[in-house]
């Protein structure tokens, strides 16, 4: 193989290690939103039971503001019959003092319901945050994970390009801007074997002068169709 199609593709080799690299680094910020994401849920959840809680709590203090209410009024009644001489009055105040208690009975029983359904919320809250609590367990997890995994790939990279700095040095100066250009433009592949008369590039063959100089190595052949540098892969 000529001399600077080898350096070309250990540089090549390295040049793709580090697009795989920076792929994967390009990935973990999204990771890290995807693994917050997942506490979305779990803390909404929290907050709907929270809330539910509180307008519970609020029904509760209505209910026993109504209670205080008809207990001061029948305390009012009272008194006014105990001062009034009139038997229709003193019956007449008898019936409403008997409307406000039957009314007190009603708010009693209410608010015992919503106490009892207060202890169900409260435990509908504790699921809920120990659901969170779990998850953000998972989550924490997953984000130290991923901080490692930024940390490797950062040392990777900075491994795989010294080696390439060096590999860069060592390679043929003239070639180098037309390779530079096809690595970038050629998605990564700058350099390619001609296989049964085909460019592996973009699989198409090659024309017979093209074919050609493949065969007697002539240094920074390019396939016709993709410009890709091509060199002789039938050859060991
Ligand atoms: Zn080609």
């Amino acid at each position: 193989m000529i001399p600077s199609i080898q350096a070309l593709l250990v540089l090549q080799d390295r040049d793709r290690r580090l697009r795989v690299l920076a792929d994967d680094l390009a990935k973990i910020p999204k990771d890290e939103a995807r693994a917050g994401d997942r506490l979305a849920g779990d803390t909404r959840a929290v907050q709907v039971a929270k809330d539910a809680m509180m307008a519970n709590e609020i029904e509760i203090k209505k209910v026993e503001m109504d209670t205080a209410t008809r207990r001061t009024t029948i305390q009012r009644l009272k008194t006014q019959q105990f001062e009034t001489r009139k038997n229709d009055e003193f019956q007449a105040l008898g019936h409403e003092i008997t409307r406000y208690e039957k009314d007190i009975d009603g708010l009693e029983t209410r608010e015992l319901e919503l106490m009892e359904k207060a202890d169900d919320l409260r435990g509908t809250l504790q699921r809920a945050e120990a659901a969170l609590a779990q998850t953000r367990k998972l989550v924490d997890e997953d984000l130290a994970n991923l901080a490692q995994r930024k940390q490797r790939l950062e040392a990777d990279t900075l491994e795989v390009q010294a080696e390439r700095n060096q590999l860069a040095a060592a390679a043929p100066a003239s070639m180098l801007p037309l390779y530079e250009r096809l690595l970038k433009t050629k998605n990564g592949l700058a350099v390619v074997p001609v296989t049964a008369g085909k460019c592996t590039g973009c699989h198409m063959k090659l024309v017979a002068s093209t074919l050609v100089k493949v065969h007697s190595q002539v240094e920074g052949t390019q396939c016709e169709s993709c410009g890709r540098l091509v060199y002789d892969g039938d050859a060991s």
